[in-house]
């Protein structure tokens, strides 16, 4: 373990991911296995200044226990210290951080009908204090390797190598060296926002998506709507980066369009279970039929969570030579996999992107055509040979992406 790279990647959460500020209260999400990462960020927080932080221990054996042995009613509950929390989030708004480690197959042998069921019994118990806060607090979602997850990566390579070259992707993708990686992340940063702006300033009506593989697919845009990329603001003008890596830039389509068939170009880990080889044909906007050689079922299950969960929230634009991508591995994980190349999601769209879209509740930001879903899941299909070509609302043809990168 390089030392020095940890304590940049540290600084770099810290800095530029949540932006930790003098006074204020952070929650980390983090998991027993990590606890020695976890500690470093705590130091971390406290060296810029936080007020208090308060870390939520995890670990995927326990939960899988859960699972397997506790059944939905008691699962789906969500107890009152459960809502005291929430209640309490809501007015103190700590900023969230959330440190990923998980293993890609760890709920493999759970029915997905039971995580999908718990889900649907628990959000909308939840979903109230979630809008409540929707925009308004800073957050981040970072990863460091667990042995279970550096194995599923490496398989052929033995506990320490696996875990050794897993860390060695991490600083890779995240742009991390020994010294200088905020400076290298505000360059990258600036070559996103760049991209992002000449996105907005070409008033796109629509996305006309093209590849060798089958992806032929069209989508509408919404009249005003802005991209998203590298760093965000909350509602009181807080600036933050809610993941590390990123390489988006990403909108919302209009709810209610998008025609054709797109193919998945990576595997897709949802919910500890893993769904390939799979494409999803849509009609006026709806995922109406879905093709997967693996995990057909969990892929069915999940365009029917709620009845947006078969609608699209993202348009996400990702040149196929990202780090990511270069570094040819394959995550399982979404943070890392999402940022390889140009994807989709389906479910939840982002509100915040329309003008004033902090102000709006989620039904106010749907007649706009955003779209509201429990779920939010990002899907690959970005490919060496994709062309997009995007319309402007008065009839001007850009190619945005041709052979798998940026053209604009
Ligand atoms: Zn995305």
């Amino acid at each position: 373990m390089n030392e020095k790279k940890l304590q940049q990647y540290a600084e770099l959460i810290v800095k530029q991911g949540i932006r930790v500020l003098k006074g204020e209260e952070v929650w980390i999400n983090a998991s027993v296995q990590n606890h020695h990462f976890a500690t470093l960020i705590v130091e971390e927080c406290y060296k810029v200044g936080a007020r208090f932080v308060k870390v939520d221990w995890d670990n995927d054996e326990t939960t899988h226990l859960n699972l397997k042995y506790a059944t939905i009613a008691e699962l789906g509950k969500v107890p009152p210290y459960q809502i005291a929390k929430l209640k309490y989030q809501t007015k103190k708004l700590p900023s969230r951080l959330y440190i990923d480690d998980s293993d890609p197959d760890a709920f493999k042998d759970i029915n997905p009908m039971k995580i999908a069921k718990i889900q649907m019994k628990s959000y909308p118990k939840i979903k109230p204090y979630r809008d409540m806060i929707d925009g308004k607090y800073k957050w981040c979602i970072v990863a460091v390797p667990s042995l279970s997850w550096a194995k599923k990566v490496f398989p052929n390579l033995s506990d320490e190598e696996a875990m050794e070259k897993l860390w060695d992707a991490i600083f890779f993708t995240c742009r991390v060296k020994e010294e200088k990686t905020s400076e290298n992340w505000d360059k990258h940063n600036a070559y996103l926002m760049e991209k992002r702006n000449l996105l907005k300033s070409l008033d796109l009506r629509y996305l006309e998506y093209k590849s060798s593989n089958g992806t032929n697919f069209k989508v509408e845009l919404i009249k005003g709507m802005n991209w998203g990329a590298g760093v965000e603001k909350t509602t009181f003008g807080k600036e933050f980066s809610p993941n590390i890596p990123t390489e988006e830039v990403f909108t919302t389509p209009l709810r209610g369009t998008g025609d054709g068939l797109v193919v998945a170009t990576k595997p897709l880990s949802y919910r500890g279970q893993l769904i390939e080889d799979f494409s999803i044909r849509f009609e006026k906007g709806h995922a109406v039929e879905v093709k997967a050689r693996k995990g057909q079922k969990a892929l069915e299950q999940m365009i029917k969570m709620d009845p947006n969960a078969s609608m699209l929230g993202e348009c996400a634009l990702v040149p196929f030579t990202s780090p990511i991508n270069q570094s040819n591995i394959l995550f399982y994980n979404t943070l890392f996999d999402e940022n390889a190349v140009c994807h989709l999601a389906l479910g939840m769209g982002f509100k915040e992107l329309l003008p004033d879209g902090d102000k709006l509740t989620p039904e106010q930001a749907m007649e706009k055509g955003v779209n509201d879903s429990m779920i939010h899941v990002d899907f690959m299909i970005g490919a060496a040979d994709l062309e997009i070509v995007g319309e402007s609302f008065n009839g001007k043809r850009t190619v945005l992406f041709k052979n798998g990168v940026w053209a604009i």
